[in-house]
């Protein structure tokens, strides 16, 4: 039997078939994707995928019949790659459970059969091996597919899979916010040292003068809800890598570093010389915030003049 990758994905994941031409690259085998919902206007065939299985309709709104499907249509599947999110992880448990075979959840390096990942709240690197086939999770904004030609026709499919327990009624949009912190190039994160949510104003003045999306510790979302959890950075918010990361009185606990150590250059402000973030920081400044930001924000803004 030849063996392939297959990438499961929708429209607004398509950063995952990145994660599979990596895999393509290292390993010789083909992509075949399961596109799911709708898929109007895409050609995966660009980006090197052979086959396209389209599944319209709802998709992963009953991850149990697509995990059946899955496992009855694609036995030759060496790698199953798919985007980190709640469904989808869903769907590797099942997956996981039906076909016997273990999940790499956001791995780091793929030079398979051997994958990195962080462990330890981001303290360790693990190295895993495998043999067998394995669901790789992975986040999909991290990665860019590449674009290897143009007008190069994946063969496509219509596929079905029969219908869930579950069963849409309705969908109701809610206004959307345009924050995308996991694809930002520049973050100034906010933590507890902010004595009001008024205060914030500092943080989001530096921010707008940088041009940087406004990122924030667990308690500013989850407890005192000042900013939304599409801010929360951390081993249960978001999982970041910016150019530039600056944490203002934030102090640095295993949980939140767990989100932004791949970061490129960290900065850290302060008032507690001893806070643990200065331990993992390019550039640490003792201050308290309140004297230093609206000064950082004026210079920045004559420098940019
Ligand atoms: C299961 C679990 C998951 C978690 N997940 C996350 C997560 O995803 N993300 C996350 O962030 N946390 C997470 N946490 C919480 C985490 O353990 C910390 O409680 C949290 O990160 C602390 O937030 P903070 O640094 O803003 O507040 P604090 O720890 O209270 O730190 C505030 C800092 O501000 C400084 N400060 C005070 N005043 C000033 C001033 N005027 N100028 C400058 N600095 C000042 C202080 O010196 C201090 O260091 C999690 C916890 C658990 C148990």
């Amino acid at each position: 039997m030849r063996l392939m990758i297959l990438v499961i994905l929708d429209k607004g994941n398509l950063g995952i078939i990145g994660v599979a031409q990596e895999v393509m690259e290292a390993t010789g085998l083909t992509i075949n994707a399961l596109l799911l919902g709708n898929h109007e206007g895409i050609n995966l065939g660009d980006y090197g995928v052979s086959k396209v299985y389209a599944i319209n309709g709802s998709g992963l709104i009953d991850p149990a019949p697509l995990a059946r499907f899955i496992t009855n249509n694609f036995n030759d599947a060496k790698y199953i790659i798919m985007p980190d999110n709640k469904v989808y992880r869903t769907l590797s448990g099942y997956l996981s459970g039906l076909m016997n075979i273990p999940v790499i959840i956001n791995p780091t390096d793929f030079k398979p059969p051997s994958f990195k990942v962080n462990a330890v709240g981001n303290r360790a690197i693990m190295e895993l091996e495998v043999q067998r086939p394995v669901i790789i999770v992975a986040q999909a904004a991290r990665f860019k597919p590449k674009q290897y030609s143009q007008g190069n026709k994946a063969m496509v499919t219509n596929v079905s899979v029969e219908p869930g327990s579950l069963k849409l009624i309705n969908v109701e949009g809610k206004s959307i916010s345009n924050v995308r912190i996991e694809e930002a190039d520049i973050i100034v994160a906010v933590g507890r040292g902010f004595k009001s949510k008024d205060d914030l104003k500092l943080a989001i003045d530096l921010a707008e003068a940088l041009g940087a999306q406004l990122g924030c510790s667990r308690p500013l979302a989850a407890d005192l809800k000042w900013l939304s959890e599409e801010h929360w950075v951390g081993l249960s918010g978001h999982r970041v890598k910016p150019r530039l990361y600056i944490a203002v009185g934030i102090s640095g606990q295993p949980q939140h570093l767990a989100g932004m150590m791949e970061s490129g250059v960290v900065v850290v402000i302060n008032i507690d010389k001893n806070a643990p973030f200065f331990k993992y920081c390019d550039y640490g400044v003792v201050e308290d915030l309140y004297r230093l930001l609206p000064a950082l924000t004026r210079k920045i803004k004559e420098r940019r003049r």
